[in-house]
């Protein structure tokens, strides 16, 4: 393999399992098993036009081979006889990835002596690959730069006006990622990609957000194009819940977790998988959808047509509207969070409620999967027991014994960062290295 140039050698037979994956719609996706942030199943949905996804093509091993050696860069510095090692390349690939890397900004080298032999030692530039992670919800939009070591280099959340069309929310992000590229002071050309988090379903055969979303100005737009026509990079979607989830194995407190379940309880109510060190993504990419479980069979008709789903009861909506009747203004989250942390008995007993509500759908997906880890993130994270404690009596009331006894449950570290910080995340997992 030594007398291949670097493009030519093949990857997918290293220790780190690198899988390149190919659909009909998609090509040149790249899945990574990383100890941190994996991935697999479907490719995260992607534009079909960039010009770096011919599948197969010379480039394109090259891009993977480099992904490769930045993997094993992440755990620190290593000479590159290590790097050949722990990649299974050959030195000489390994060799002429790390001058490509080095030309570009990625990494750089220094001489040192290992086992008494001259050796180049090799580091990541901590700015030199830049991932942008993007949150968009019904009123927010939250942009992050963050570095390859994870490290958020900047960070911003502007409020969105209430009914939104896509293309002033598209609008919003770029201003707000050329601003923070400003402010920072990183270069467009060290931007990897960007990770967007959209809150509701996603079609990854058409890659458009699918009916049922909380944006429902956005259905059926094909963003990926638009994002990526805006920001001029690479653009991966992904529903918000499944980057809330990715966030807790990379950048929260659950990196060691292999089969966890994060549930964002907001205006809606969605959850993201990850199962065996992966985030799951079902048939056609719409899982999680934990805020249409059937709660009262006779409830009220929820937005997705059914009656009684736990959105109807335990949705922040909801509880909002409970709690506004007969009171001038409407209340915010905000509101509800501090209401209840200053005792008030109404606020109380409809967060229990939707506390209950919350631990018996739980309770059913825990019996399936055997989730080791179960967060709670959205608005209401603020609540911390008051919130936990009831989730905790319906998950044990309505899981079998020993499942309900060992699923650990936890508020998100990161609030209302996580989907975001997510989709810095995914573009790590899911990118390779366009300088070439
Ligand atoms: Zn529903």
């Amino acid at each position: 393999m030594d007398d291949l140039p670097p493009e030519a050698e093949i990857a997918g037979t290293s220790p780190l399992s690198h899988r390149a994956t190919r659909c009909g719609s998609c090509v040149n996706f790249l899945t990574t098993t990383l100890k941190t942030g994996t991935l697999n199943g479907m490719p995260t949905p992607r534009s079909t036009r960039s010009k770096l996804r011919k599948p197969g093509s010379q480039s394109a091993l090259r891009q993977l081979n480099q992904q490769r050696i930045i993997e094993a860069l992440r755990g620190g510095p290593a000479t590159q006889a290590e790097l050949a090692r722990q990649t299974g390349l050959s030195t000489a690939t390994v060799s002429n990835i790390v001058k490509i890397m080095q030309a570009s900004g990625l990494a750089s080298t220094e001489p040192v002596t290992s086992s008494g032999r001259r050796a180049l030692n090799v580091r990541l530039n901590d700015n030199g690959a830049v991932a942008v992670g993007i949150d968009f919800g019904r009123r927010h939009l939250r942009v992050v730069l963050a570095s390859l070591s994870y490290r958020v280099i900047a960070e911003e959340s502007v409020h969105l006006p209430l009914g939104h069309h896509a293309s002033e929310g598209i609008r919003a992000a770029t201003e707000l990622l050329t601003r923070l590229l400003a402010e920072s002071g990183v270069e467009r050309s060290a931007l990897l990609g960007a990770g967007v988090g959209i809150p509701g379903p996603i079609d990854r055969r058409s890659s458009t957000v699918a009916p049922g979303a909380i944006l429902p100005e956005w259905v059926g737009i094909d963003i990926l194009s638009e994002m990526e026509d805006a920001l001029e990079i690479p653009v991966y979607l992904d529903n918000d819940a499944n980057l809330g989830a990715l966030s807790e194995v990379t950048w929260g407190h659950h990196r060691h977790v292999s089969n966890l379940l994060f549930i964002k309880i907001g205006s809606g109510i969605g959850s993201g998988l990850i199962l065996n060190g992966g985030t799951y993504y079902g048939n056609v990419g719409i899982t999680g959808e934990i805020g249409h479980a059937t709660i009262h069979e006779q409830g009220l008709i929820c937005r997705c047509g059914n009656r009684g789903c736990l959105e109807t009861i335990a949705s922040t909506t909801t509880m909002i509207e409970l709690l506004s009747r007969g009171k001038p203004g409407k209340l915010t989250p905000v509101d509800l969070v501090r209401s209840a942390l200053e005792g008030d008995p109404a606020t109380l007993r409809v967060i229990d409620d939707a506390g209950l509500a919350v631990g018996r759908a739980l309770g059913n997906v825990a019996n399936l999967i055997n989730p080791e880890v179960i967060v709670v993130g959205g608005p209401l994270a603020g609540l911390n027991g008051l919130l936990l404690d009831p989730i905790r009596r319906g998950l044990i009331r309505h899981a079998v014994p020993v499942v309900g006894e060992t699923t650990s449950l936890a508020i998100s570290s990161l609030g209302d960062r996580a989907e975001a910080l997510g989709g810095a995340a995914l573009v790590f997992a899911q990118s390779v290295i366009r300088k070439t």
